[in-house]
């Protein structure tokens, strides 16, 4: 069942959709299991739904096409030895399909932290960088992804976009509270 979500906070997630997108769409089991994760994380963190669902016939659609399509060929152009990296970071990643896919933001303090300041043209260098620097927070953000249901994309750029697919949810994690 999917939910429409304007911006704003929606039970403590705080709802930004990625550009041109104006709602994000998404799995009604997902976003309950996003507000799990969200319960599981220290106060001053904040989870960022920037994207779910994108239906094929839409505008939208069209333009993640066109706009993965002239990504495609610059990404080839800048980055000579990833082009194995191609599809894995410049596929539909199932926003096609329906809202168990989604990506991620994280809010640090109400700033929101930015590890591709570039989007998915941030070098490897630069993103390690700043892997470095939030490591522990990545690390409780991934886990709590991770327990409620959430498997993270494993190409490194795409799992700090922060995509993951919602799986299911651990039975076992229901007893937290
Ligand atoms: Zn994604």
């Amino acid at each position: 069942m999917p939910l429409v979500l304007n911006s704003g906070v929606h039970f403590g997630i705080k709802v930004a959709p990625r550009w041109p997108s104006t709602r994000v769409i998404v799995d009604e089991a997902a976003f309950a299991s996003l507000q799990l994760v969200h319960l599981r994380l220290p106060r001053n963190l904040r989870l960022i739904l920037t994207r779910g669902h994108e239906p094929r016939s839409s505008y939208l659609s069209i333009h993640r096409t066109l706009s993965r399509y002239a990504g495609r060929k610059l990404f080839r152009l800048l980055f000579s030895n990833r082009h194995n990296e191609v599809d894995e970071i410049f596929g539909a990643n199932g926003h096609d399909l329906d809202g168990t896919h989604v990506d991620i933001s994280i809010e640090l303090d109400g700033r929101r932290l930015s590890f591709l300041p570039v989007s998915v043209f941030t070098p490897l260098r630069w993103q390690a960088r700043r892997v470095k620097k939030y490591r522990l927070l990545l690390e409780d953000v991934r886990g709590a992804l991770s327990i409620c249901g959430f498997q993270i994309h494993q190409n490194p750029t795409e799992s700090l976009q922060v995509h993951c697919d919602f799986v299911r949810l651990n039975p076992n994690t229901m007893d937290w509270a």
